[in-house]
């Protein structure tokens, strides 16, 4: 018996772009289509034809520059409007113009939608569909028929919503994907609801579409797909107006890896969670690090005792192999931790450390943590105590001294700040200005080192967090600074605490770069 496939449509594009935040250019959706091809989804819809001239820009552009090798890309639309011809019909025409292949058509299933959005009557909605689906046909294309506001409709008038749906599946539509658009749907509704359907439409292929406002969008997307559905539509990441659309991240491998369903093709599952955390790179939102699976906290671990015994036994502690969806297991330090955390950490980031070594790193750690600092979002910051541990030393750049004014003149405010610091032989005084005093300095630091270090130019400080610690044992307050870096492909934290908000600030700052040193250099080719 042949394995049972799930056709997996993206509509991240369309309907991900909905969510609060996030805006596209016609070029990032042509870099995210590109990845959403490469892992492998057989759909990417790629917007709404004349609803916005960026759409329209990115189906132009696809036409030349986009060459997907495995997906097809749709254009999404609504049916004509009531009482016109279809052949007339603006939208119809744009959708036309785009020149894809699939076109995805929503229509109205809610007769409650039908009377009070549109304000006509049932007979004139189900043309409305039948008629559309007709004259794209008739134009050479395929149709897939999104049923809008579905499952509502089917609860307040199923005899309606069935009509449709048949209407729409005899003008010519290959799939007839059921939609809950207001998401508040539960899983048992679906199971009843599709079951139903499934029954009344014989062997058409369905189609499912569900919102995430009741926390349920993965839930009904695999109980739809239990009672028969062929093709689950969602999200990257989850994106999508209000809570959001169904998370392919966690759909895919749900079916895929877990039920044994064909989906994405197999090798491709390890490229899941580096297609994520690129494409929440593009549409620049920091990624949820709790989502299931590609999250970089899904595999990650605290409790002292349990990650001793992690390492031994994997799979007594993880619900699968974090490298079958390209993610990998974190073990998190703190002060609660002993000496099996730090080993199972250094490890884990590729060292080896003697006994010895490891209860140096713990007795720095819990003296460091004491002092306000915190390893858990400071991977990299750890990495340099372990080196240091080891006996290592960077020898990039030697720091003189370094000062920083900010200056408050005719409502504007400037920082300058001047970095002096010794590179091989050569003493360089760099200075810089920047809106506030760190990224004065941060500028500054890295101009003094461009020459030696190009490199330096793609390091980008890309999160900065700063909180108060307060002095309950009696010392001077302090602050402690998080900072995220990144070259465009790793991202790494390091963390500073000081009296004083700018040198903490500094610390992070240059540890980032030193970080950024090592991956492109080695640790050992500074100086
Ligand atoms: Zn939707």
């Amino acid at each position: 018996m042949s394995q049972r496939s799930v056709e997996i449509y993206d509509t991240t594009l369309r309907d991900g772009t909905q969510q609060e935040g996030i805006s596209l250019t016609a070029n990032d959706k042509l870099v995210v289509a590109r990845l959403l091809d490469d892992l492998g989804v057989a759909y990417v819809e790629g917007g709404w034809p004349g609803a916005n001239p960026k759409d329209d820009e990115f189906f132009e552009r696809a036409k030349t520059e986009l060459d997907l090798q495995h997906a097809v890309l749709t254009a999404f639309g609504s049916t004509r409007r009531k009482d016109a011809r279809p052949e007339d019909d603006e939208q119809l025409a744009a959708l036309l113009a785009a020149g894809t292949d699939v076109i995805c058509l929503v229509g109205k299933t809610w007769d409650y939608h039908v009377e009070h959005a549109l304000r006509t009557t049932p007979a004139e909605a189900v043309l409305m569909v039948a008629d559309s689906i007709e004259y794209l046909r008739s134009q050479g294309r395929r149709v897939f028929f999104d049923a809008e506001h579905f499952f509502d409709g089917y609860r307040t008038n199923a005899d309606f919503a069935l009509a449709v749906l048949k209407s729409a599946r005899d003008a010519g539509a290959e799939r007839i994907v059921m939609c809950d658009t207001n998401g508040g749907v539960l899983a048992q509704d679906v199971q009843r609801i599709v079951g139903e359907v499934a029954t009344a439409l014989g062997d058409t292929a369905l189609g499912c579409h569900f919102h995430n406002d009741s926390g349920m969008a993965v839930a009904n997307s695999i109980t739809a797909v239990l009672e028969g559905v062929h093709q689950v539509q969602g999200c990257v990441n989850g994106y999508g107006e209000r809570t959001g659309n169904a998370d392919l991240c966690t759909l895919i491998p749900n079916l895929g890896l877990k039920m044994g369903l064909e989906t994405i093709p197999k090798e491709r599952f390890e490229r899941l969670t580096t297609v994520s955390h690129h494409i929440a790179e593009v549409i620049n939102l920091t990624l949820d690090p709790h989502l299931p699976y590609v999250g970089n906290s899904a595999f990650t671990h605290k409790a002292g005792l349990h990650t001793s015994a992690l390492a031994r036994r994997p799979d007594a502690y993880e619900h699968m192999s974090p490298a079958q969806v390209g993610n990998h297991t974190r073990v998190v330090v703190s002060e609660l931790a002993g000496r099996s955390t730090v080993l199972a950490k250094a490890e884990a980031q590729g060292f080896e450390l003697t006994a010895a070594q490891a209860q140096g790193v713990v007795d720095k750690v819990k003296e460091l943590e004491h002092l306000g600092y915190h390893f858990e979002a400071a991977d990299g910051s750890f990495e340099l105590l372990l080196r240091e541990a080891q006996g290592w030393k960077h020898h990039f750049f030697e720091l003189e001294s370094y000062r920083v004014f900010v200056e408050h003149r005719a409502g504007e405010v400037l920082a300058e700040a001047t970095v002096k610091v010794t590179v091989g032989d050569e003493r360089i005084v760099t200075t810089r200005e920047g809106d506030g005093p760190v990224s004065a300095l941060d500028r500054a630091l890295r101009a003094a080192l461009i020459d030696a270090y190009p490199e330096v130019a793609s390091i980008k400080l890309i999160d900065y967090r700063v909180r108060d610690l307060d002095s309950s044992d009696g010392s001077s307050a302090r602050v402690r600074v998080l900072a995220e870096h990144s070259d465009g492909h790793d991202s790494w934290g390091t963390v500073g605490v000081h009296p004083n908000i700018i040198d903490a600030s500094w610390k992070a700052v240059v540890e980032g770069i030193v970080l950024g040193l090592i991956l492109t250099r080695g640790p050992d080719n500074g100086g």
